[in-house]
């Protein structure tokens, strides 16, 4: 009996599969392929929502220029959650922008910024089609504060975009004086890491 449910629930699932394709053909109704499947994150709202450029905010007093070409941020023995960054680069027109400077700092694990090396700093470049992609920790609070991540943002020839980017669900964000919704990251927690998308929306000249 066991067994007949198992075939005549496989042959369901044939017939089901048989019959979607066509119809689905016809009436030109294929599943959206922007809607990413479980396990990925969805990419935020950016150039087609507003065509607005993603905000500027305040370089505050840790930045330090010069920092090393890496995308990945961890070092060993760097304690923290590791966090995985990615998103692209686009024009307000949602054209993709290669070769844009991304450099990014933030705080370590405790809290607080290395102001004499490069510990949690680096910079790397878009790809063709505008994409980047950072390796790191979740950084730590530090006073008046809420988390967040600085970063600077450059196409080839244009003007420096300096922001700072923000977590969703964190306390202290209705508090920050700075804390804007428009720069939070699209959050995704896995096993292994967290992963956060945000697209920059660049205004070119
Ligand atoms: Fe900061």
């Amino acid at each position: 009996m066991k067994q007949r449910q198992r075939l005549s629930h496989g042959r369901r699932q044939l017939l089901h599969g048989i019959g979607f394709l066509p119809f689905a053909y016809l009436l030109g109704t294929w599943p959206d392929m922007n809607d990413a499947p479980a396990g990925e994150v969805l990419p935020t709202p950016a150039c087609t929502d507003s065509g607005e450029p993603t905000p500027q905010q305040m370089e505050g007093p840790f930045f330090r220029p010069r920092s090393p070409e890496r995308a990945s941020l961890i070092e060993p023995g760097l304690p923290g959650t590791k966090l995985l960054l990615s998103g692209q680069v686009l024009s307000t027109t949602c054209e993709p922008v290669a070769g844009a400077l991304l450099e990014f700092w933030h705080a370590d694990n405790s809290g607080n910024y290395d102001l004499e090396g490069f510990r949690l700093r680096g910079h790397q470049y878009t790809d063709r089609e505008g994409r980047y992609r950072l390796e790191t920790i979740v950084p730590g609070q530090y006073p008046f504060r809420t988390r967040h991540i600085h970063v600077k943002v450059q196409a080839p020839r244009e003007r420096i975009l300096t922001t700072q980017l923000y977590f969703p669900d964190e306390p202290r964000n209705q508090r920050d004086f700075l804390f804007k919704p428009r720069l939070l990251m699209a959050m995704q927690d896995t096993d292994t890491a967290m992963t956060a998308r945000f697209d920059f929306i660049l205004k070119l000249s």
